[in-house]
């Protein structure tokens, strides 16, 4: 859980916190009728930095994993404004001549650094390249292919599972060159005006990196180049999903179009809910009543959910009820290992998002390791 600080709008119309961190992963959520404590992996509340946030979550746990072969995916969710752009790459750039503070840097900036070093140390025997996507009601769009954006369809083999027909994916062996691909591509993300956030991203974005460990071998013998050794070569990725809002349409004041949009993203995010919702071990039920709810936190360290679950088991998760989820379906139910973070505002005002946010976390955190 990553709750931002009060804004400067916030503080000077006089918006109460309800929202407090207890320590030890608690949550505390306080206000005239409401009084809830959440348990969880961790919290971060409006005094932790960046950096606190990369080594606190398991982030660059996930980056190792995603190195040995693993479909690592880090989601950020929550209402609009709430920091989950912040979280993931912090203010972007003010202009080319004045790049964000490195203190600010994102998880994924931070990630990057991370992969590349751990490349760097391995002799570079990683083949890294990045693919950017968005998804705008229910369409699928190349954010790094160059010209204005098309909707490309979306198909499913059984090698690949679901993917994305004619996807760009640039290789990259540079920091500069992958924060380069990123900045372009958030550039082209759909944003439009509504009443809770004038820059508000109404579409979902995926940034995934591709890793292929080219297949090392000790000793190669005369004659055989890389990738003919016995060992074969890992292939993981590393997948940010930078979330839209999840707030409900009543209170955006939208209609018309955005008012389509704005029912598009709860249909991917409520089938993503469902996805973790019907996994065993998962209550799907509805949930307690929101006053006074306590979630035990687990041990220490278990930021992280592991979604594997046995192949046979599969075959009732609605992955086909949106675009969102059939993109992940890989790593939300195969042997996918998932990083979520909630990001919440303290505001009174923002109380009945923050509940409903917490709650869709609860439900994910529940979701349990099959080894
Ligand atoms: P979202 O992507 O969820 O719509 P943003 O990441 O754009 O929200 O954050 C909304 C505003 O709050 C931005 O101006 C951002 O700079 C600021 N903000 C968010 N999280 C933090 C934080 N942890 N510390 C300082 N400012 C933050
Ligand atoms: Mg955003």
């Amino acid at each position: 859980i990553r709750v931002r600080p009060l804004t400067c709008t916030e503080t000077r119309r006089g918006d109460q916190q309800v929202v407090h961190s207890l320590g030890d992963g608690a949550v505390h959520v306080s206000a005239a009728r409401h009084d809830a404590t959440f348990g969880f992996s961790a919290v971060f509340d409006a005094g932790a930095s960046q950096e606190a946030v990369f080594e606190g979550s398991g982030m660059r746990q996930l980056v190792e994993l995603a190195i040995d072969g693993f479909s690592c995916t880090v989601f950020a969710f929550g209402q609009t404004g709430s920091g989950k752009t912040y979280t993931l790459m912090g203010p972007l750039a003010q202009s080319e001549t004045q790049p964000a503070s490195p203190a600010l840097l994102g998880l994924m900036q931070r990630s990057f650094t991370c992969l590349l070093e751990q490349s760097r140390s391995r002799g570079s025997d990683l083949a890294l390249s990045a693919s950017y996507l968005e998804i705008y009601n229910e369409q699928v769009r190349d954010l790094l292919s160059p010209g204005p954006p098309c909707a490309l369809p979306l198909r499913w083999s059984k090698t690949r599972g679901f993917y994305v027909e004619n996807q760009l994916s640039v290789e990259f062996e540079s920091l500069e060159a992958i924060v380069s691909l990123l900045l372009q591509g958030s550039q082209r993300r759909r944003t439009s005006a509504h009443a809770l956030n004038r820059h508000s991203s109404r579409s979902h974005a995926l940034l995934t990196i591709h890793i292929r460990s080219r297949a090392v071998s000790a000793h190669p013998a005369p004659g055989e180049g890389w990738g003919a050794s016995a060992c074969p070569g890992k292939q993981g990725t590393l997948c940010f999903v930078d979330l839209a809002g999840s707030e409900r349409v009543k209170e955006t004041g939208s209609s018309g179009e955005l008012s389509v949009e704005a029912n598009s993203i709860n249909r991917s995010l409520l089938a993503l809910g469902e996805s973790w919702g019907t996994h065993p071990g998962s209550p799907a039920g509805p949930h307690r009543s929101p006053v006074t709810s306590f979630v035990a936190p687990p041990p220490a360290g278990h930021c992280i959910s592991l979604l594997a679950k046995p192949r046979g088991k599969r075959t009732h998760i609605p992955y086909r009820d949106s675009k969102l989820t059939r993109l992940l379906a890989r790593s939300l139910g195969g042997s996918g290992i998932t990083l979520m973070v909630a990001c919440i505002s303290p505001s009174s005002r923002c109380l009945s998002e923050t509940l409903s946010t917490l709650h869709y976390a609860s439900r994910a955190r529940r979701v349990t390791t099959r080894p």
